[in-house]
């Protein structure tokens, strides 16, 4: 069976690198659209939805970070996956971009295969997040979740929780020992009228884990990335 070629849009104003880009994502069988500037890439993100944009963070008129936050903070487009392209002493960029919302980065001069195998990854990743809901109950040793029903139990005993908890939980409990980041977080549960921020996030789970009592430690925290579900739990 052939799956429809993912499009990749990547946004670069070296023209040397865009045309290395273009080559090798078309070779590997993407299908790719070219921007060389924040406008022309705000543009052609409404126009043809990619399934992923390659990004470079120093580009004339609005800036890569930019693009990424108006991406991120608006209407179209807001989930689709940012791999960042960045220059040597970057770094705080790349620490801005990511808490923007970009999923990944990439620092130039790179590799192709290594670029490649991280958008691989980023798709994969994205296409689990948009899985459409398994109403098939989850056990998970004294955990039982029935997303069908929204119950939880713990040893039997049915939990309340908020909407906003389930979600995380659910998503969190799905692949144990994946770790999720605040963001992957907050845009699994998007779709209620209020927003989640990462902070939010912080306290959903605090109060998942109180609401879960013997169950509380089956969500691990992973030190500056995020939360995943104890493997083997
Ligand atoms: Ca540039």
């Amino acid at each position: 069976m052939t799956e429809a070629k993912k499009r990749i849009l990547v946004v670069e104003d070296e023209e040397d690198i865009l045309a290395l880009l273009h080559f090798n994502l078309i070779k590997a069988g993407f299908s790719a659209d070219c921007a060389e500037n924040g406008e022309e890439a705000l543009a052609q993100i409404a126009a043809k939805s990619p399934d992923l944009i390659l990004l470079d963070l120093m580009l004339p008129g609005i800036g890569g970070l930019e693009v990424c936050r108006r991406l991120r903070s608006g209407e179209s487009g807001s989930e689709i996956p940012i791999i960042m392209l960045t220059a040597c002493g970057e770094e705080e960029d790349v620490v801005r971009g990511l808490e923007l919302g970009a999923d990944d980065y990439m620092t130039k001069p790179f590799s192709i295969k290594v670029l490649l195998a991280r958008i691989q990854t980023v798709l994969r990743r994205k296409s689990f997040l948009q899985q459409e809901t398994d109403a098939e109950e989850l056990i998970r040793a004294a955990l039982s979740i029935h997303p069908g029903r929204n119950l939880v139990q713990v040893e039997g005993r049915p939990v309340e929780l908020t909407f906003t908890e389930f979600k995380v939980l659910e998503v969190l409990a799905r692949k144990p020992g994946w770790v999720f980041t605040r963001y992957q977080l907050v845009n699994a549960v998007r779709g209620e009228d209020y927003i989640v921020t990462d902070r939010a996030v912080d306290v959903q789970i605090a109060g998942l884990r109180k609401k879960l009592g013997r169950c509380g430690h089956y969500i691990e925290t992973v030190r500056g990335v995020g939360y995943r579900f104890q493997e083997g739990a």
